[in-house]
């Protein structure tokens, strides 16, 4: 904290000797919630409007949400469109690899609850059956606003975790297929 809010460290922060005091828990969640780096998981035609997030008519960089490749390098699955069976495994092993705190925004009805699918064999009836989901957007598919709305409310979401909600528990692999 002093090194943030202090006067002995110079940088943007300096307050000329006045100090600011807080828990490390609110300010890890007010830095994790600005730069949320989600892990791309689109699964069908849902994906398309999570690219259109992506693009510069919403622009979501702005609100420091960028694209990584690898589950290694993220806090954030967006899982959009229709998860099978076969792909339920995947998904399970990819969310292990993300590392702490880790959070899930469920797009579109497929992946909210088999939507279209959910009398066929083999699709799975929400993706909350293998990882825990933080946000539902609802919607087939939903637009692009809904999923900028849906990062917003997990931006709120982040804000107010206290304690023991900050780090959500993973739960294993066997516990849940
Ligand atoms: Fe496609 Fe609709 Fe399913 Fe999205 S919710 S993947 S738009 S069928």
């Amino acid at each position: 904290l002093k090194g943030i809010f202090g006067s002995p460290f110079t940088g943007p922060f300096e307050s000329k000797g006045e100090w600011a005091l807080a828990r490390m828990d609110d300010l890890i969640n007010y830095c994790g919630r600005a730069s949320l780096w989600p892990l791309t998981f689109g699964l069908a035609c849902c994906a398309v409007e999570m690219m259109h997030f992506a693009a510069p008519r919403y622009d979501m960089d702005r609100y420091g949400v960028v694209f990584r490749a690898s589950p290694r390098q993220v806090d954030l699955i967006l899982v959009a469109g229709t998860v099978t069976n076969k792909m339920a495994p995947a998904l399970r092993r990819i969310y292990d690899q993300m590392p702490e705190p880790k959070y899930v925004i469920s797009m579109g009805s497929c992946a909210n609850g088999g939507g279209y699918y959910h009398y066929a064999y083999s699709v799975l009836r929400g993706c909350d059956r293998v990882i825990p989901v933080d946000i539902y957007v609802p919607g087939c598919p939903p637009t692009a606003e809904a999923l900028l709305y849906g990062v917003l409310q997990l931006q709120k979401k982040i804000k107010r975790a206290r304690g023991g909600q900050l780090w959500p528990m993973s739960v294993s692999r066997q516990e849940l297929i």
